[in-house]
């Protein structure tokens, strides 16, 4: 682990965090994530590069835009702080890899998958399908899991979130999981092999639990009000990816 090369992934973990905060806005509203460049969603006024620095123009600018003074969203800052400390972090245990490499690119689907969900209720299929075309591009290049865990993990992941679907949708008549749900798990199955997607599997059933039950019990969501499960996805995920072999052991040394 190098200094300065630490201090590079920060920074660029922040600026991809921005460019993931085009992501959020455009994808669900299907507008292209280059063109135009960046404006105020209020007022329409393109951004200057003073506008755009990452968590320092949203505290400089009070958290208003600049020219119309609308609000603009704590989630631009968290977002962008989010994906510099989560690739920070990666290189710190990782540093430059293939596995390094993998878990960037899965927790920036995540993160851009997570937000769109709490927001619109949907995980875009292009996402998705972006984020399994590079993990199938790492696992045939050598960078990732082997082909077989990529594969059994795929399968695992989108197959036991389809089954709960199934089962959901015959024993209590409602739909309890999503296509984007399940399309999601099996991605992120083949990015990190089965253990560690068993693993999240299970860490996104107690996230769900806990937190939705603390949301229901702060009265912040009704019964029957519509409940996000990605956000849980990759609440899961993430934990797996950085503590997993670690839980894992420690399961096994305590049930064994
Ligand atoms: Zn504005």
């Amino acid at each position: 682990m190098n200094g300065l090369f630490s201090v590079l992934i920060f920074i660029a973990g922040l600026l991809l965090g921005s460019f993931f905060n085009v992501c959020i806005y455009r994808i669900p509203r299907e507008q292209s994530i280059v063109f135009p460049p960046s404006h105020c969603p209020s007022c329409s006024k393109q951004l200057s590069w003073l506008d755009l620095i990452p968590v320092f123009s949203w505290l400089f600018l009070r958290a208003r835009c600049r020219y119309c003074k609308s609000r603009i969203s704590f989630q631009y800052p968290m977002v962008e702080l989010f994906c510099g400390l989560i690739f920070l972090f990666l290189y710190i245990i990782h540093g430059i890899s293939g596995t390094f490499l993998t878990y960037a690119i899965l927790c920036s689907v995540l993160v851009i998958a997570t937000a769109i969900d709490i927001e619109h209720q949907i995980i875009p299929n292009g996402l998705v399908l972006t984020g399994t075309i590079a993990g199938v591009i790492l696992v045939l290049t050598g960078f990732s899991v082997s082909w077989k865990d990529a594969l059994i993990g795929m399968l695992i992941g989108g197959g036991t979130y389809l089954l709960v679907a199934l089962l959901s949708q015959l024993v209590l008549r409602k739909e309890g999981m999503g296509g984007g749900d399940i399309k999601l798990m099996g991605m992120i199955g083949l990015m990190i092999g089965w253990r560690l997607t068993v693993l999240s599997i299970l860490l996104s059933i107690y996230a769900g639990g806990i937190i939705g039950g603390l949301l229901l019990l702060f009265r912040v969501k009704k019964r029957g009000d519509a409940m996000p499960y990605g956000p849980f996805i990759a609440i899961g995920t993430i934990v797996s990816i950085f503590f997993g072999n670690e839980l894992i052991q420690w399961y096994l040394q305590t049930i064994f």
